[in-house]
């Protein structure tokens, strides 16, 4: 039987995406395509809460989102400083040092996130061009307050790059309300289609600096030279070819954003803390140890847990054999400590139950079962319960 997929990305996604992805690719200059791929770039503008915004979706990973954003905006000896709360800040500030920036790495222990002073200091340090904030850092389930940090950055001039991989379409995000010049992400997070696509969306500002570049763009397949004028056409619902798209993809992203929206984005934010606290609930009665320290810090799109003692990362294939597929840990620093569950997107209550479940029997299987068997799916379930309003 097909497993339950309960990673941080690519996720569990809705049969009617499966059946836009599933159909004979159509020609990219199709009149029904360019529809498609011109009302998923309107689509992408409501979720990302900026109207003005341009949008980039280009074939390639999220990875390919955050050089976009660099390759385009960041010119030689440029200052960045990336809050870097993880395994994915650690790659934003290795990007920005290979298009030339010069990079200040404000750090927090894995689980953490810096203050606000912290990052604001280093802005003052010296004028910089970019601040790079991760969102929610997939290696740790921390989450940093963008808006705040986004409000910083704008008061000090920089541009602000915000990596939403793990948390936009599930966690709350305004990029116009909270100044951000690029938002990213890619299609097989919260967005719930299959991976394959990097998706960014950019302010007026952030392209009136592009626009004002003095040195080329030092990749050829990411300059938003080559990709503005598609993405115009296809808005304006034109044939234009740069570089063939993933045309089942894009019917695939064009399909899941419709049930986003047709669900409501702040039906989807709430729906995902709820889920999360229904998570907590049930690691609480395991006393399972998440990273993250506070609550107020952690993501509601994953829960990253220290394995109990007596207990390896041998849980894995123990919760797979149990049918449901998590994930290990991915921090450099603690990587064999912890393990990952994806909570965003298609995520019913009966999901959350049978991730429980699966949890709880495997830990028991391995020697650990510090409770009576099923205190974490009645804790789970009891949550649940709270959640939909009854006692
Ligand atoms: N940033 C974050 C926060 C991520 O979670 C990921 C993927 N897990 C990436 C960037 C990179 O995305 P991709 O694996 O699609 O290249």
């Amino acid at each position: 039987m097909r497993p339950l997929v309960m990673i941080p990305g690519p996720i569990e996604i809705d049969e009617a995406v499966v059946r836009a992805m599933g159909q004979p690719p159509k020609s990219h200059l199709d009149p029904e395509l360019i529809e498609t791929f011109g009302r998923a770039l309107d689509r992408l503008k409501e979720v990302f809460f900026a109207p003005n915004g341009q949008p980039f979706v280009v074939a390639g990973s999220g990875t390919l989102a955050m050089e976009m954003a660099v390759a385009n905006l960041i010119e030689p000896r440029d200052r960045a400083v990336v809050v870097d709360i993880g395994y994915f800040g650690a790659r934003m500030a290795t990007i920005l040092e290979r298009h030339g920036a010069h990079v200040t790495r404000v750090r927090a222990e894995p689980g953490k996130v810096p203050s606000i002073a912290e990052v604001g200091a280093a802005l003052d340090h010296a004028a910089t061009k970019l601040l790079a904030i991760t969102h929610v850092d997939t290696s740790t389930a921390a989450r940093t307050d963008v808006a705040k940090l986004a409000k910083l950055g704008n008061e000090r001039g920089a541009l602000v790059v915000v990596d939403g991989v793990c948390s936009i379409g599930a966690e709350e995000l305004r990029q116009e309300e909270w100044g951000i010049d690029v938002a990213l992400t890619a299609s097989q997070k919260a967005i719930g289609a299959p991976p394959g696509l990097a998706i960014l969306v950019a302010s007026e500002r952030a392209m009136e600096v592009w626009g004002g570049r003095k040195a080329p763009v030092g990749s050829f397949y990411a300059d938003f030279a080559e990709w503005l004028p598609i993405m115009t056409a296809y808005a304006a619902r034109q044939p234009k070819y740069f570089a063939t798209p993933p045309v089942n993809l894009i019917e695939a992203l064009d399909a899941s954003l419709a049930l986003l929206l047709a669900e409501g984005m702040e039906a989807r934010f709430a729906e995902h803390e709820s889920i999360a606290r229904v998570f907590r609930a049930a690691w609480n009665a395991l006393e399972l140890r998440p990273l993250p320290a506070r609550d107020e810090e952690s993501a509601n799109t994953l829960s990253a847990l220290y394995y109990p003692p007596g207990i390896g990362p041998t849980l894995v294939g123990a919760v797979r054999a149990e049918g449901v597929v998590i994930a290990g840990g991915l921090h450099p620093d603690l990587g064999p400590k912890y393990f990952r569950v994806g909570h965003m997107g298609l995520c019913r209550p009966s999901d959350v139950l049978t991730t429980v479940a699966a949890i709880e029997r495997a830990l028991a299987r391995l020697g650990y079962a510090p409770k009576p068997m099923g205190i974490a799916v009645a804790a789970a379930e009891a949550a649940l319960a709270l959640e939909n309003g009854s006692p």
